[in-house]
């Protein structure tokens, strides 16, 4: 940074967010400073909260100038250490932008601001029975981070990832300058599609933060089917809920299709590591969906009684099962404060959690699981895994969750070992960790092409000749 008065600073950004709104304050700054992650925490130099686009647009312009760092921040909740300060510099939280600007009923869009949470926006929905893919994070989180950072939610099997229900974006360059991508960059109250333009949404999607501070984002939003049909089973091995979830996925019935662990779906997941009982099978599946009648959602049914009745006849271990009512609730009334929770994952953990959280294809799911199970229980940890399809493809999230004693370095460094090792496997079988911490990003580039890499330090420096997006993010 090559402004040393920390005086001058604030008070220029004082002078551009007010008094109230800028601060050097150690507790304060210390509060942005760290995660529940493994991620070493960080302090940055100056928070901001910021409430308008002009105010987003004077602080990056002044940080450009004076080649100062800025990490955007709405919640924090991401678990990958995305918003720790590598550098110092301003953290500028954008949660006050939480404006609903347009629900579009009719042509079924909505635009917002970063700050707006799930909890909000799943408020504002459903009075015109209308949803979006929520995750199963905390409620509070902000919808347009996760869309941005290519986030899982209950749709996914429907319709593929929220980054791919994004529909519009307008952006603030790290110079300041504001720019807008898809519809709404022709017609400023168009913010229906990003097609049929060249697609420079991608600029700044999956780019951790590092190519701009997103200010509106327009997003397709979608009726909810009345009827809902939860179907569940268990299996008690991998291989065999892999078979039925790939059987199943090709009929693209479902909202979503996801199977968890044993120990996932324990409340609070085991820390330190406990043995499965002899009895329950190893893993449970459910699949979401929601038809407009009740015909559609007979039609459904077949086709799942179909499939489990070929699973049965390959000779796996399938059995239909009955999930717990709060169970069931937790994955189809979302946002949820019961998975959302994070004391459901930490409270005996010591508050940490991280996770090797990957896109993998669907046939390497078992071989990759079995290789992070005998990995986890090495290291005295749960393997809490999760795999979810996507939208018409046999590929999808794969995921463990797992929490353990941040107050610990030594059961730190364990977890952040343990994670690191099991995505060189998943990296090895052609899986891509998401959101990825910077431990990953180092993973990932030195597997890169080459020309894939220059590709993206050449944007990178276009974008952001200063390099003062949160810098360091993606280990280049
Ligand atoms: C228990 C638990 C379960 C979870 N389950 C899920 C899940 O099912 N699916 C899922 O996708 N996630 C999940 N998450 C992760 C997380 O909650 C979501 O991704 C969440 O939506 C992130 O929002 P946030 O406000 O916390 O973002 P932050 O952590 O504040 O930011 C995330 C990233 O976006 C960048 N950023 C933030 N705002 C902007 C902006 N306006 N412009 C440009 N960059 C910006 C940040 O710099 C950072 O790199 C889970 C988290 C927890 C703790």
């Amino acid at each position: 940074m090559h402004v040393t008065n920390k005086d001058v600073v604030l008070s220029k950004l004082v002078s551009i967010v007010g008094p109230k709104n800028a601060t050097a304050a150690k507790h304060i700054r210390y509060a942005y400073s760290y995660d529940m992650s493994f991620v070493q925490p960080k302090l940055p130099d100056y928070v901001v909260l910021v409430s308008t686009v002009e105010e987003v647009q004077g602080v990056l312009r002044y940080a450009n100038q004076e080649k100062i760092p800025v990490v955007p921040y709405t919640a924090g909740t991401n678990i990958g250490g995305l918003t720790i300060p590598e550098r110092g510099g301003i953290l500028m939280d954008l949660k006050r932008m939480n404006r609903i600007i347009t629900i579009d009923t009719e042509s079924h869009y909505a635009v917002i601001e970063p700050g707006v949470s799930h909890a909000q926006l799943a408020t504002a929905l459903y009075p015109h029975q209308l949803r979006f893919g929520w995750p199963v994070g905390p409620p509070s989180a902000s919808v347009s981070s996760c869309a941005i950072s290519h986030g899982i939610g209950g749709l996914n099997a429907r319709y593929g990832l929220n980054s791919q229900e994004i529909t519009s974006m307008e952006v603030v360059l790290p110079t300041g300058e504001l720019v807008r991508v898809g519809s709404c960059a022709i017609n400023p109250d168009a913010w229906h599609s990003l097609l049929p333009f060249p697609q420079m949404d991608g600029l700044f999607k999956g780019w951790l933060g590092s190519t701009g501070v997103v200010t509106k984002l327009g997003i397709t939003v979608h009726p909810i089917p009345p009827v809902l049909k939860v179907f569940t089973v268990s299996c008690r091995n991998v291989e065999d809920m892999v078979s039925y979830m790939m059987n199943l996925a090709t009929y693209e019935i479902c909202d979503d299709l996801t199977a968890v662990s044993w120990w996932l779906a324990q409340v609070p997941i085991p820390y330190p590591y406990k043995p499965k009982p002899e009895d329950p099978p190893e893993w449970f599946s459910f699949a979401n969906t929601n038809s407009f009648t009740e015909k559609e959602k007979e039609a459904r049914e077949e086709i799942w009684e179909t499939v489990v009745a070929e699973e049965k006849k390959k000779g796996t271990s399938i059995e239909v099962t009955q999930y717990p009512e709060e169970a069931l609730r937790a994955r189809t009334q979302l946002p949820s404060q019961i998975v959302g929770s994070t004391k459901n994952y930490c409270k005996m953990g010591g508050a940490g959690i991280s996770w090797p959280g990957t896109f993998t294809p669907a046939n390497k799911w078992a071989p990759v699981y079995n290789d992070w199970k005998k990995i986890l229980i090495e290291h005295n940890l749960s393997p809490s895994i999760r795999m979810s399809m996507y939208r018409g493809v046999h590929y999808g999230m794969l995921r463990a969750m797992i929490p353990f004693n941040k107050k610990s370095p030594q059961e730190t460094e364990n977890a952040r070992h343990a994670i690191v090792e099991c995505l060189k496997v998943d990296l090895e079988h052609g899986g891509m960790p998401y959101k990825p911490p910077v431990d990953f990003a180092m993973e990932i580039n030195q597997r890169a092409h080459p020309g894939y890499l220059e590709l993206l330090k050449r944007i990178k420096r276009m974008l952001d000749p200063n390099d003062i997006m949160n810098p360091g993010k993606l280990g280049i």
